[in-house]
């Protein structure tokens, strides 16, 4: 069984553990059997701040591509980024892109919405989950639609927080978005992620749910990658197999890689 934890984070993230290092993170990568690793941190972009104000670029991408030479038959490593919401200013994530000729791969996720406020931050008392959901998928279409990305990332990302603060609210009236979301990702080549990191939270179930993994393969979907979400080593490749079977069971026969932005296909 091939296994790729496509979704991870080090401690050059600004939520990553301080002991989730780079060797940290692949030497956990080997220890659960994992045949790639995926480095993902954050790149999350602010309206008024240059793209290296998040993140040490510097030091990451250098230490990243020794990394890749040191494992190498011991454990892929693909350079990668999860590059949130470049709308907030669109030349700053060109500029990072431009800057980072080595990445492999490109996680489009949106956490910040208005006024760069993470959603995590939300207040669902004040904030009405189902409008903000609403709001949440007209982001990720923009993102879709316009911008640079391999997979869009946790679609359901508000939903984790609301889980979490005890809200839960019906998916059904948001299908046809999404159906919407997902024909525009696929008319561009792109896929999305089955994030697992759900289970390790309230919310104990994948971003996607299987529900709307199923429809993003209705839809004729093909490229899927899966990711922990780990942000200390202790979680690399956790219920990435249940992940596995989950898309099984809606119907995928394969998930996918990434070696300089194109995908390799890979047998479920
Ligand atoms: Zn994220
Ligand atoms: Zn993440």
């Amino acid at each position: 069984m091939y296994l790729a934890d496509y979704h991870t984070h080090t401690h050059y993230s600004f939520d990553g553990a301080p002991h989730a290092t780079i060797d940290a993170m692949c030497l956990a990568a080997i220890d659960r059997g994992l045949s790639e690793l995926a480095i993902t941190d954050h790149m999350d972009i602010f309206h008024l701040q240059k793209y290296s104000y998040i993140l040490d670029c510097k030091h990451l991408y250098p230490e990243l591509a020794r990394a890749k030479e040191y494992y190498a038959g011991k454990l892929k490593i693909a350079i990668g980024a999860e590059l949130g919401q470049p709308m907030a200013n669109p030349a700053a994530a060109q500029q990072f892109l431009a800057d980072q000729p080595e990445l492999d791969f490109v996680i489009g996720s949106v956490h910040q919405m208005e006024n760069d406020l993470d959603v995590y931050y939300y207040n669902f008392r004040r904030h009405d989950p189902a409008k903000v959901y609403d709001h949440y998928l007209d982001y990720l279409t923009d993102y879709a639609a316009h911008y640079d990305y391999d997979v869009i990332g946790h679609i359901t990302y508000p939903l984790r927080y609301m889980a979490e603060a005890g809200y839960a609210i019906s998916i059904d009236p948001f299908l046809e978005k999404i159906e919407n979301l997902y024909r525009i990702i696929i008319g561009r080549d792109k896929g999305i992620e089955l994030n697992v990191s759900g289970f390790r939270q309230s919310m104990q179930t994948t971003m996607p749910t299987p529900k709307l993994l199923k429809l993003y393969g209705d839809c004729g979907g093909k490229i899927l990658t899966f990711g922990s979400d780990a942000h200390r080593p202790e979680d690399v490749g956790t219920f990435l197999k249940a992940g596995q079977d989950i898309a099984y069971e809606c119907g995928f026969r394969s998930f996918t890689t990434f070696e300089k932005r194109v995908p390799t296909f890979h047998k479920i």
